[in-house]
C-alpha cells in the first residue's frame, strides 16, 4: 500500500478508490478520515473531518492538489473530532443522519472547552445538509457506497460506510484498534450488536475510528473488549458494587486494549446504565469522573485508597 507521511498523520491506499488518512496513535481527537474517488471526473467523498482548522485546510489542499473538482463529506457521528472540518467543506455536500445533525446542534463546540491543550482554530458547527434514511446506497462509477445507520452504539446515532465491491468498512467509532473504546454517550449492547452486523459483512479491511487500519480483527477486538466490560457490569451490579470499584476489578483482571485507558470507568458506568442500574445517568459527571481517574489511576500517585474522597459511592449507572 502507498504511504504518504507528514507528521503524527499518513495518508493509505487501501484500494483502487479508497485511502485512509490515519493519526497514530489515534488517543483523543486523532480520528481517521477516509477519501473515496466517486467517479473519473474528480469527485471525491471524505468519510469525517479532522478535529482542528489546520489539519482540515490541509487535507483539503492536498485532495485538491491531486486532482478532486467537488469533495463531499459524510459523517460517520456527531462528535468534533470527526465534524469539525465539516464547514471548510461545506460548499459540497455533508451527509449524515437527521440525529446527528441534531446533535451536533445541541453539543456545539463543547468539545473545544473539554481539550484545551488542542488549538481548534476557527471552529463553525455546520450540521449535515443531506440527510439519510437508515439503509442508503450512495452510487459511485465502480460499485456504489452502503451506508447503515445504527441507533444507540457509539452514540444515538452511527453510520458507517461500506464499499462492498473494494471490501472496505468504515466503522467510525464503533470499532477501535490500539485505543480504549469509548461509549459513555452511547450503548455498550448496542455496540455489541452493531460489530456483529459489521462481521457478517466479512469486510477485508477496516477503518476505525481511531487507530490504525487493519482487517476485521478489529472488530473482534473491539468486540471482545465489550463483552468483558459488559461481563464485569453484571457481577459488579449483582454484588452491589460501585461502578468506580468494577472499574478497578477490570482493571486487575483484564489486559488493556491501548491508549487512553481512563474510558474504562466510563465504559463500566454506561455499562450500569445499559444493565438498568438505578439512578439518573449523566454523561457530564460520568466526564468529570473519567477525569478523576485518569489522574487518580493512570497519572497520580497510585491507587485511590478507600475511604478517602474517591466517587467512590457517588457514582450512579
Ligand atoms: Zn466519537
Amino acid at each position: 500500500m502507498n504511504r504518504v507521511r507528514d507528521g503524527g498523520r499518513s495518508a493509505r491506499r487501501l484500494s483502487d478508490h479508497i485511502f485512509a488518512c490515519q493519526q497514530l496513535p489515534g488517543s483523543w481527537c486523532q480520528s481517521n478520515v477516509g477519501i473515496v474517488q466517486l467517479d473519473e471526473v474528480g469527485s471525491v467523498a471524505l468519510i469525517d473531518t479532522f478535529a482542528t482548522e489546520s489539519r482540515n485546510r490541509q487535507l483539503r489542499r492536498a485532495i485538491e492538489g491531486l486532482g478532486a473538482t467537488s469533495i463531499s463529506v459524510i459523517n460517520t457521528h456527531f462528535h468534533g473530532d470527526h465534524t469539525f472540518g465539516n464547514s471548510i467543506f461545506e460548499d459540497g455536500e455533508i451527509i449524515g443522519t437527521q440525529v446527528t445533525a441534531e446533535l451536533m446542534e445541541i453539543s456545539g463546540d463543547d468539545l473545544v472547552r473539554r481539550q484545551p491543550m488542542i488549538d481548534f482554530g476557527d471552529v463553525r458547527v455546520t450540521p449535515p445538509t443531506r440527510l439519510v434514511s437508515p439503509r442508503e446506497h450512495l452510487p459511485t462509477d465502480w460499485g456504489g457506497l452502503e451506508l447503515n445507520e445504527f441507533r444507540h452504539a457509539h452514540t444515538a446515532s452511527d453510520l458507517t460506510v461500506y464499499a462492498p465491491a473494494e471490501g472496505v468498512v468504515f466503522t467510525g467509532d464503533i470499532a477501535w484498534n490500539g485505543v480504549t473504546p469509548f461509549v459513555l454517550m452511547g450503548s455498550i449492547l448496542g455496540s455489541i450488536e452493531s460489530l456483529e452486523f459489521l462481521l457478517e459483512l466479512h469486510p477485508e479491511t477496516v477503518v476505525p475510528g481511531h487507530g490504525a487500519v487493519g482487517g476485521p480483527e478489529i472488530l473482534r477486538g473491539t468486540l471482545g473488549y465489550l463483552h468483558d466490560v459488559l461481563e464485569y457490569a453484571e457481577k459488579g451490579l449483582s454484588r452491589g458494587a460501585s461502578v468506580w470499584k468494577t472499574a478497578e476489578e477490570f482493571e486487575r483482571g483484564t489486559v488493556g486494549v491501548g491508549v487512553d485507558p481512563e474510558r474504562n470507568i466510563a465504559n463500566i458506568a454506561r455499562a450500569f446504565a445499559d444493565l438498568g442500574a438505578d439512578g439518573d445517568f449523566d454523561i457530564v459527571e460520568n466526564l468529570a469522573v473519567m477525569e478523576t481517574w485518569k489522574v487518580r489511576r493512570h497519572e497520580g500517585p497510585g491507587p485511590i485508597q478507600e475511604g478517602s474522597t474517591s466517587p467512590e459511592g457517588t457514582q450512579q449507572g
